[in-house]
């Protein structure tokens, strides 16, 4: 991918979004039969699904809690979601990072307690990445534990925002980063958000950001997570019609 000469030009980026747009999305729940509960995700080019078994026995069982279930998580990045010759299959170290950060994530928000000596298990298989993979997939992991009927304290919500380098110079603070963005890009964060009881459950960066510039994307990406709880709660409520 060649450096474009700017990200973003009299408040418009390459594709034509404000920093304040995320890019369209489309979920579906309940999109796989096997699963206790799933989700289809398509968040501009970005596609992800998401597959939840549980609460389920614990195997192996020296994992079981006994006071709370126990979460886990699997990410996982096809082989064919990228360019043919840049990804290897199988786990690696960044899905190891990004299945551990994502179920803590989703913890934050599932009624733990409730469940204790079981599993429930989050699989999330991103089939095409065109960057901010792990914000989606999580943003439709939340859907398909709805699906499952898992109790939770709030839906877990969530996007990234990054800084990107205008035609004069600039610099500016934006959400939802895609892959030009994200390659390209001065910063980029990815935030996991609870809109009802307004707590964050996830937080990583990539690159520097000062004060002020973390607090404006902060309060973007909060803003962001609000448009996106609509769709997740539309998608849900769409499952029952
Ligand atoms: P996220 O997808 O959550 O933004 P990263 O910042 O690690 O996570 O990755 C950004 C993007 O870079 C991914 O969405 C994907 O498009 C691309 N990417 C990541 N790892 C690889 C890889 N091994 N091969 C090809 N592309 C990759």
């Amino acid at each position: 991918m060649d450096k474009p000469a700017w990200l973003i030009k009299n408040g418009i980026r390459l594709d034509g979004r404000t920093p304040g747009d995320v890019r369209p999305m489309k979920m579906i729940a309940g999109f796989l039969d096997k699963a206790d509960g799933s989700c289809y995700i398509e968040c501009g080019k970005t596609k992800v699904v998401v597959g939840v078994h549980g609460p389920r026995e614990v195997h192996p069982k020296h994992e079981m809690q006994d006071t709370k279930a126990l979460v886990r998580c699997t990410y996982n990045m096809e082989s064919f979601s990228v360019d043919s010759e840049r990804r290897r299959p199988g786990l690696d170290r960044r899905s190891t990072e990004i299945s551990k950060v994502s179920a803590q994530a989703l913890e934050a928000a599932i009624l733990v307690e409730r469940f204790p000596k079981t599993a429930i298990d989050i699989f999330m298989e991103v089939i095409q990445a065109d960057a901010s993979t792990r914000v989606t997939a999580l943003t439709a992991a939340s859907v398909a534990l709805a699906d499952a009927g898992i109790p939770m304290k709030d839906m877990v919500t969530a996007v990234s925002f990054g800084k990107l380098y205008g035609e004069n110079g600039e610099e500016v603070v934006a959400v939802d980063m895609d892959k030009p963005e994200d390659n390209f890009g001065l910063a980029d964060c990815a935030v996991a958000y609870m809109p009802n009881i307004d707590q964050f459950t996830l937080m990583q960066m990539d690159g520097n950001l000062k004060i002020d510039e973390m607090r404006a994307g902060m309060a973007m990406a909060k803003k962001a997570c609000r448009e996106i709880y609509e769709m997740q709660k539309a998608a849900i409520k769409r499952r029952y019609e």
